[in-house]
């Protein structure tokens, strides 16, 4: 893994900017209906402070996305900007709860010389994936009764399905823009 440490003693007199390009197999993120296409890039700023590590970072990934309706493949370039306050472990048993001081950013820990920031950047992809992608606002998704794409074809099943009674209100509800 190593491609996403960050050696703190490398901060001991310099912040420490890293470039780093991760394959997407690297990044065990294929879940549900995500897929990063190729390859992640993260760059991120590596800060010693007083009592820990501060790492800034963007995350820049292609992605495949499946529209919510439909189901057509999505192309998603994916932005994430972080920023994550890191302690050691060690030096956190002594100084108890100064975690809870910093509001703004949750802290992160690490052991020994190295910050895996692999999570972050694997969270920060997740956390940035729209929640119900659409491959158009409009999509008109799958028909319900024969499985068709309805943005490609027209198959008119509601015709063959839809009780005259409920017809009106089928009307009034496609009168919506
Ligand atoms: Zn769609
Ligand atoms: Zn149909």
């Amino acid at each position: 893994m190593d491609c996403l440490s960050i050696d703190i003693r490398e901060l001991e007199h310099e912040s420490c900017l890293l470039e780093r390009i991760i394959p997407s197999r690297k990044l065990n993120l294929d879940v549900g209906q995500i897929r990063v296409l190729e390859k992640a890039r993260v760059s991120l700023t590596a800060t010693r402070e007083t009592r820990g590590v501060h790492v800034r970072g963007r995350v820049r990934a292609d992605i495949q996305m499946t529209c919510a309706r439909c189901l057509d493949l999505l192309p998603y370039s994916l932005v994430a900007e972080f920023s994550q306050y890191y302690q050691s472990n060690t030096q956190h048993r002594m100084v108890g709860e100064i975690g809870l001081q910093k509001k703004d950013t949750e802290v992160g820990f690490f052991s020994g010389d190295f910050i895996d920031v692999s999570d972050i950047v694997r969270e920060q992809i997740l956390l940035n994936v729209p929640m119900k992608p659409l491959c158009q606002e409009k999509c008109k998704g799958l028909c319900p009764y024969c499985g068709k794409n309805r943005n490609q074809n027209h198959c008119g099943c509601e015709i063959i399905v839809v009780d005259p009674r409920l017809a009106p209100l089928l009307e009034f509800k496609s009168g919506i823009p």
